[in-house]
């Protein structure tokens, strides 16, 4: 087997044993923790009032000014760049809407010993298509009690 179709082989095991990711539950999307989902956020200027008090002298009364940044609204667009519309991509499965739980690494731990390949995969790093990324995949021949180290 080559290093490639190794490779190829472990995230086919993957993806067979990963299930519906529990925070978007298959959404790929979460709400933006920016805004709530709101898509915007109040003004941080004027604390969104839309404004505020200004005294120009000791005797005179406060004259009301707007606020410039949000045009008097009290409210400006959610400040998140990956915010759209309230919504940003899951973070737990990397906006692919699958998941590996405890149980389904255990599968995949099991179906990989039994090909002779052991990996270590951290469940919260994952490449920007989504694969997780692999470290220290180790194989073993039974003919050969030593393993090989692939990457
Ligand atoms: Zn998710
Ligand atoms: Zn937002
Ligand atoms: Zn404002």
């Amino acid at each position: 087997m080559t290093q490639s179709e190794m490779l190829k082989l472990i995230h086919d095991v993957i993806r067979k044993h990963e299930s519906t990711c529990e925070m978007c539950w298959g959404g790929r999307e979460i709400y933006c923790p920016t805004c709530n989902g709101e898509a915007s956020i109040p003004c941080p200027d004027c604390g969104g009032r839309g404004g505020g008090d200004v005294i120009d002298s000791p005797t005179a009364e406060p004259r009301w000014v707007e606020c410039d940044r949000c045009q008097s609204l009290g409210w400006i667009d959610c400040t998140n760049p990956a915010c759209q519309n309230g919504r940003v991509p899951c973070t737990r499965c990397a906006a692919t809407g699958l998941d590996l739980s405890d149980d389904d690494l255990e599968r995949v731990n099991a179906e990989l010993a039994e090909q002779g390949i052991v990996i270590s995969l951290d469940r919260r790093r994952r490449d920007k298509a989504g694969r997780y990324i692999l470290s220290n995949i180790t194989t073993f021949d039974p003919d050969q009690p030593l393993p090989k180290i692939v990457t």
